[in-house]
């Protein structure tokens, strides 16, 4: 059975001018033991009392391994949500009621394919996030590469881009495409890409007895990618989603 526990807020950053890096201990001091990939769930009351909850992907960054003491979501801000106005509003010290972990969207020990492509839009970034020390651990093997396409609308909405760009930089097995399909960036980067991540991907010829695929975030971008996926002949066991639906 998930464990419940309290959180309480000790810092954040706006990740976007709508998205918002929270970072929570938990309010009995212990750790939490989350398999990268996994999320919590957020526990709260509507305005009449009814009681509700919401999914939020974990982002922290451990070691791949043991338990976390710092907690970090990121929270993307829905008009009128309500979430969005309790997480949003949260104030430092401010405390949340949670359980958790949840979820089986991760990296399997048992996965032998040569390549993975990891496919996010929004919020859908952080499981890979929080999974980077086990990629690290794949890529050690010396005969994987990861590939992971990010896609959002502008260079201002690529979350953690830099993290990913710089863990590129530090591991050659692993590439990092911002996938822009409004707006290009600024001083565009060569491995930048125009377009939606699933039309992203025809360039990377996916195939079975080479890839296996993640895809996380937006339903339509997840459905669009997994569809394109079976199409390049990738069989449903290789290809695992993530839909981030509001799940009241
Ligand atoms: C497994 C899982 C993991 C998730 N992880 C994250 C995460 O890491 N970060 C994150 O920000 N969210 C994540 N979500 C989504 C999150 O749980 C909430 O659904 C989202 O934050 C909206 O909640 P809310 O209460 O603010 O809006 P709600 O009160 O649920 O919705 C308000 C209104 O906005 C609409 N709406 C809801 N979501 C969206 C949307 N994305 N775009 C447009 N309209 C919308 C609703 O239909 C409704 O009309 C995840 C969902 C799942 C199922």
């Amino acid at each position: 059975m998930a464990d419940h526990f309290q959180l309480r807020l000790v810092d954040s950053r706006m990740l976007a001018p709508s998205v918002r890096h929270l970072a929570f201990e938990r309010v009995d001091g212990q750790p939490l033991a989350f398999v990268p990939g996994q999320f919590l769930q957020i526990h709260f009351h509507y305005d009449d009392g009814t009681p509700t909850k919401r999914s939020y992907s974990v982002a922290t960054v451990g070691d791949g391994n043991s338990p976390v003491t710092r907690i970090e979501l990121a929270v993307s801000y829905v008009d009128g949500g309500a979430a969005t106005g309790l997480l949003g509003g949260l104030p430092i010290g401010g405390v949340v009621d949670a359980s958790g972990p949840y979820g089986r969207f991760c990296l399997q020990a048992g996965d032998v394919h040569p390549r993975y492509l990891l496919l996010a839009t929004g919020t859908g970034v952080t499981p890979y996030r929080a999974m980077l020390p086990q990629i690290e651990q794949v890529l050690a093997k010396g005969d994987r590469e990861v590939v992971l396409l990010y896609g959002a609308r502008s260079e201002t909405e690529l979350l953690y881009g830099e993290e990913f760009e710089a863990f590129a930089q530090a591991h050659s097995g692993f590439s990092f495409h911002g996938c822009l399909s409004r707006q290009p960036r600024v001083v565009p980067r060569a491995s930048d890409r125009s377009g939606h991540v699933q039309t992203v991907l025809a360039e990377l010829t996916p195939h079975a007895g080479r890839d296996i695929a993640y895809l996380c975030g937006n339903p339509n971008m997840v459905d669009a990618a997994f569809n394109a996926l079976k199409e390049f002949g990738l069989p449903v066991p290789q290809i695992r989603r993530e839909k981030y639906i509001s799940s009241r």
